[in-house]
């Protein structure tokens, strides 16, 4: 059972639907597969312009960062990818400031609001909607709201590569939104897309900026339902496959309240047996909790338990668990991670097994208690 915050497992149809043989990317069939994908990544991403890249979700920061500062990136590092839009930056010579928290403290708006309003040269907002590196929710939507008061010009860039196809994002006052193919969408890795607002593709086409990364280049293409390289055809045909299931068959909504109802019945079964969650505003990709016992649990959870969860990373590799809950994930699948961790728990000595992180995840997952 692979419950880690990504790669996530491939439905058996999308698998299907991708195992044809490959097909020529310059063609009116593949066009026409394009046309389809491109207007349901409009409508998942719910913003005037989209762009498919061939690159991890890595390539579309990049690609963000690069076409959309111009002047100075602001960028929030609570977790290993706030940390990357600087090391990003770095790379290409951008300047950069950064505001840095520990990993389960989401920033605070008042902090960006003084730095914005401080500093006229800063032009871009680098943040995550899901630090995934904690299961950290950052208020992107406020922040987005209170900069664009103080200076509409400033560019949002916002990483949302473990919030889309979690929750609805609202895009309001967002200039990118980023995702790619192994999280939420369920797909293989190679695919990163990203959301355009009408003003970044306007900057975008003010200054065109790089080569393969080269956004100005791209929509003038996708616009065409082709791209400037050799598209990821199979992936494409991934990702048309997937977001028309969770369109026609589960219903956007439907997907985001199951999804926020196995995170809240996780955090509350596990909360109930002594665990404690380690974001401070904890997101709904993942459940992540604090335990020096972390690396016992996972590995009695993957010898015993058939269950696959995630560690963390740098300071807190061992001091972490995290278990999915992005894609098509089955209530009975989270209701044995957490009765599994309570028999680790008890394995370990920690507690006495009684069935009450399986008792409250069914209260609240099926019998409406909160
Ligand atoms: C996974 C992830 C990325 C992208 O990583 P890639 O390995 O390049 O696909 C970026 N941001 C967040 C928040 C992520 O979870």
């Amino acid at each position: 059972m692979l419950l880690t915050p990504g790669p996530t497992p491939v439905p058996e149809f999308v698998r299907k639907a991708m195992a044809d043989v490959t097909m020529h990317h310059r063609t009116p069939e593949f066009e026409q597969i394009f046309k389809e994908t491109r207007e349901l990544l409009l409508e998942i991403l719910d913003m005037p312009e989209a762009v498919m890249l061939a690159s991890s979700g890595t390539g579309a920061m990049e690609a963000c960062v690069t076409n959309l500062t111009f002047s100075k990136a602001l960028t929030v590092n609570s977790g290993k990818f706030g940390e990357r839009f600087g090391k990003i930056c770095e790379a290409h010579n951008i300047d950069y400031t950064e505001i840095k928290n520990e990993w389960n403290t989401p920033v605070d708006v008042q902090t960006v609001v003084d730095i914005i309003k401080n500093d006229s040269a800063i032009d871009t907002l680098c943040i995550q909607v899901c630090e995934s590196a904690g299961g950290l929710r950052h208020p992107v939507e406020q922040i987005a709201k209170e900069v664009k008061a103080i200076n509409p010009d400033i560019m949002i860039i916002a990483d949302g590569i473990t919030a889309v196809g979690v929750e609805k994002v609202d895009t309001t006052n967002l200039d990118a939104l980023i995702t790619g193919s192994q999280k939420a969408l369920m797909l293989p890795p190679g695919l990163a897309m990203l959301g355009l607002s009408n003003k970044a593709v306007e900057k975008i086409e003010s200054k065109k900026v790089g080569y393969y990364f080269n956004l100005g280049t791209e929509i003038k293409k996708q616009r065409m339902n082709t791209t400037a390289w050799t598209a990821a055809t199979t992936l494409t045909i991934g990702l048309r496959e997937i977001l028309s299931y969770i369109k026609n068959e589960i219903g956007y909504e439907n997907l985001y309240a199951k999804t926020a109802l196995r995170a809240k019945a996780t955090r509350e079964a596990l909360t109930a047996i002594g665990c404690e969650i380690y974001p401070q505003t904890p997101a709904n990709s993942m459940t992540t909790v604090y335990t020096e016992n972390a690396p016992e649990i996972r590995k009695i959870l993957k010898t015993k338990y058939n269950v696959n969860i995630a560690g963390g990373q740098d300071h807190i590799k061992k001091l972490i668990f995290r278990i999915n809950h992005m894609g098509l994930v089955e209530d009975f699948e989270a209701s044995w991670a957490v009765n599994s961790i309570e028999l680790a728990y008890d394995e370990l000595g920690l507690r006495k097994y009684d069935g009450t992180a399986n008792k409250i995840f069914n209260e609240v997952m099926f019998k409406g208690s909160n």
